[in-house]
């Protein structure tokens, strides 16, 4: 059976590398019928934080994963949070020291520097040399009689490491890339080089996809859970998959820190769940070259891992904002009113709670819902319905108002009053006509009949607005133009 773990740790604010690494995840685990475990790796005090904890967990429950073991959920390898985890940690780096598969190492961070340097500068490999490898108990003594501290650090094979990534191929690693490393921190506290594969194996991790940063980590897990097994930790070594990186603008990495790759930016502007997740899913992967709009359900039944492309991703906003379009405009359209609400009550609102006007909005609802690119939009589309009057928008005023549009609207405003108003064919023929006697066509007779009503000079298609709006309050928008 396959399973799957979305491992992250909870430092900063979510970002979409880690969203798209949860997606791969979860797709791949729900495509197969396997099992997610979702664990949370804080076992660094420094960096991680509560209020990240929590941020993570509402955004995976805002994108709409769901997962089968982990926090809040629970699971047979509870906890899932290593820091509550570290007696295990330590019995392990006790038995991997016991065992000989790691040592003490009681060198300085100024002497691994200065070795490091001469290394690189005779052209050498400028890893680990090993020089604690092999220490005797008299030397060790020596070092602890000097009041040493020490890390212990793990006994990498002396022979290549070769794997088959799930996206790359055959990969070898020679022992010279891939020196011992540390494993465990001077003051006892166990690494991510530890925690993160001893975590999959207890946790019977069957396939480790994670991004392509993490590659260089591969060979020395691989090694590690050799050991693992040898001493009866581990079963099986997972497949590992490294998923491409993604790159943003300038063809530079897309980091954390990019405004672009701030999840709470896509959430706060109105993305849908499935559109970003939709849009992610393409960072890497797709079924179809002809198809790059889909459904969750689909891009479960059709994902695989094979399909999933070496090569950088390119980040590109307007896509994503192209693919939550499309997504917006295939909601019914009473998820769409659903979906729209928290941006139209406050606070998000610009009007007062009490002139919003639920009839009105259900009303131009559908109008609005093929226009938007994201939900945050709706408040400008739709805003003239709430607004005691309209925004004052001077660059509108002009554009609209060339020539002589007093003329134009004293005359649009007879017509109107003379129009059906349950009829928008009716109000456009009032306008239309008012244009005719001025010489104007359609466009440049509705231009400052909009910008009157609405504050605006583009917007949801205007009679309908119009009529919405009501023919009280149209005129009355009028004439206060005309004053
Ligand atoms: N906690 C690690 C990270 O967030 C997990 C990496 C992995 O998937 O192995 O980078």
């Amino acid at each position: 059976p396959v399973r799957v773990r979305f491992c992250p740790s909870p430092t900063g604010n979510p970002h979409v590398g880690l969203v798209r690494t949860a997606l791969f995840n979860w797709a791949f685990a729900r495509h197969h019928q396997g099992t997610l475990v979702f664990r949370i790796e804080d076992t660094d005090a420094a960096r991680d934080s509560e209020e990240s904890y929590q941020q993570l967990l509402d955004s995976m429950r805002w994108l709409g994963f769901d997962w089968d073991e982990g926090p809040e959920v629970g699971g047979p390898h509870a906890p899932y949070r290593q820091s509550q985890r570290m007696d295990l940690y330590k019995d392990v780096a006790d038995k991997l020291l016991a065992a000989g598969h790691a040592y003490h190492c009681y060198c300085t961070t100024e002497e691994l520097d200065e070795r490091r340097d001469a290394a690189r500068k005779a052209g050498k490999p400028s890893g680990y040399d090993g020089k604690c490898r092999t220490l005797t108990a008299e030397q060790k003594a020596a070092y602890e009689a000097e009041d040493r501290v020490s890390i212990v650090r793990f006994r990498m094979p002396d022979e290549p490491i070769t794997f088959t990534d799930l996206v790359r191929g055959e990969l070898t690693f020679t022992p010279e890339n891939v020196p011992d490393f540390g494993i465990v921190r001077a003051n006892g506290a166990p690494l991510y080089t530890l925690v993160n594969p001893v975590d999959d194996a207890l946790m019977e991790i069957t396939h480790v996809l994670r991004g392509e940063d993490l590659l260089s980590s591969t060979p020395r897990q691989i090694a590690l859970y050799k050991a693992l097994i040898e001493l009866g930790v581990a079963k099986d070594i997972p497949a590992f998959g490294h998923l491409p990186y993604v790159m943003g603008e300038g063809n530079k990495k897309l980091s954390k820190r990019d405004p672009q790759a701030s999840l709470n930016l896509y959430r706060d502007r109105g993305f849908l769940p499935e559109g970003l997740l939709n849009y992610l899913a393409l960072l890497g992967w797709s079924f179809s070259a002809d198809q790059d709009i889909f459904s969750i359900a689909e891009l479960i039944e059709k994902f695989d891992i094979a399909d999933v492309n070496a090569n950088p991703a390119r980040f590109d906003l307007k896509k994503a904002e192209a693919i939550n379009a499309d997504h917006i405009r295939q909601l019914d359209v009473k998820s769409f009113i659903a979906a729209c609400e928290p941006w139209l009550k406050a606070p998000h609102a610009n009007w007062a709670p009490e002139d919003f006007d639920e009839a009105a909005w259900q009303a131009i609802a559908p109008y609005a819902q093929t226009r938007l690119t994201v939900l945050s939009d709706i408040t400008a589309n739709v805003d003239f319905l709430f607004l005691k009057e309209p925004v004052e928008d001077e660059a509108s005023w002009t554009k609209a108002m060339k020539g002589d549009p007093a003329a134009l609207l004293a005359t649009a405003r007879g017509k109107l009053l003379g129009a059906d108003w349950n009829s928008p064919e009716s109000l456009k023929e009032a306008v239309l006509a008012a244009g005719e006697e001025h010489g104007l066509k359609l466009g440049k007779a509705q231009a400052p009949v909009r910008v009157a009503a609405t504050g605006r000079t583009v917007g949801l298609p205007l009679f309908e607005s119009l009529q919405i709006l009501g023919q009280e309050r149209t005129i009355a928008r009028i004439d206060a133009a005309l004053a």
